[in-house]
């Protein structure tokens, strides 16, 4: 099988190295062409000038962009990922993405023979290297198990959860979720510790009872009581991602006044923090808030 992979971001990157790594044929782009001219040296790939380049031959074409839109945005044209595409071939579209843009990408690909799934990955970067994401894919189930040993290279669960445009969905629901709690987390932590309680106690106390989250038990020691802040998911993506599940909300008449009110603040965040800001980064909005550092 030839796999091409365009999008060599924090998250592709070692995807990306996984599959080369595992012996597989891999082409790679990406807009700035310097990160995959070095990837392709250090992983022995080829580096593809242009999408349709990196299409040539490709069997499974996997791109991992910031948004759906992003990935639109390389279809069309002469250097387009469809002028490069055999018919057969399947794009595999690893963006944290929008159902709406996916349904229009597999519209622009089917009269060209082009199969489409959207695919969304969960477990950060640190899952990626170890190839323990989680992948939740929306499209034909067939033409998932048709790329299932691709997959398997960066994941150690596939989950097909519906049509194309549902893992887009399944993921902006989890991220809407994973904003709430890193938030709810920030303001309880913050007015523990005014009240005089140290926080680590509290800690072990939370994540041995009902209110634990993957932010009280990971997010908050490893990266805010350290002081840390390790940049690794921009909280950019994670205000995109619960913009996604905000407008879903509303476009199905659900009243969601929690996500949209967490989308806000998101929104407000990226303004004041900056579009390079990880995601944990929002914690310490709040502790200007509240005058007081979580530690
Ligand atoms: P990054 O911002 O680190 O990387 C974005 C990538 O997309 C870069 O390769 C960038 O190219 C490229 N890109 C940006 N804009 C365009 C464009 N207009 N046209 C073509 N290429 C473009 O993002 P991540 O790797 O962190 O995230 C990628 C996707 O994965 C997002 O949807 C995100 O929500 C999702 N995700 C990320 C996780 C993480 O832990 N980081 C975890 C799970 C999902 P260039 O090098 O030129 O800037």
């Amino acid at each position: 099988m030839n796999i091409a992979f365009l999008g060599l971001g924090a998250i592709g990157r070692p995807m990306a190295a996984r599959i080369a790594a595992a012996g597989l044929t891999l082409t790679v782009w990406n807009r700035t062409g310097e990160r995959a001219e070095t990837f392709a040296a250090e992983h022995g790939s080829r580096h593809a000038l242009t999408p349709a380049d990196a299409a040539r031959d490709a069997d499974v074409v996997i791109t991992c962009l910031p948004e759906s839109h992003h990935v639109y945005g390389l279809l069309d044209g002469p250097d387009g990922l469809i002028a490069g595409l055999k018919r057969g071939a399947t794009l595999v579209d690893c963006t944290s993405g929008d159902p709406a843009t996916s349904r229009k990408i597999q519209a622009a690909l089917a009269p060209h023979g082009v199969e489409f799934i959207d695919a969304p990955v969960s477990g950060g970067v640190s899952g990626a290297e170890k190839g323990t994401l989680t992948v939740m894919v929306g499209g034909d189930a067939n033409v998932l198990d048709g790329v299932r040993p691709v997959l398997a290279n960066f994941s150690t669960k596939v989950v097909h959860c519906g049509g194309v445009g549902a893992g887009d969905t399944v993921k902006a629901v989890n991220q809407a979720f994973l904003a709430i709690h890193l938030l709810s987390a920030a303001e309880g932590l913050a007015t523990l510790v005014k009240e005089g309680v140290d926080v680590t106690a509290a800690l072990e106390v939370i994540n041995a009872s009902s209110g634990r989250s993957n932010s009280s038990m990971n997010l908050i020691p490893e990266r805010v009581l350290t002081r840390a802040f390790p940049r690794t998911f921009k909280l950019a993506l994670l205000e995109k991602d619960i913009g996604i599940a905000a407008g879903l909300a509303r476009d199905n008449r659900v009243p969601a006044p929690v996500t949209q009110l967490t989308a806000d603040l998101f929104r407000v965040a990226r303004g004041e923090l900056g579009e390079l800001a990880d995601h944990v980064e929002i914690v310490k909005m709040v502790e200007v808030w509240a005058g007081v550092e979580i530690k």
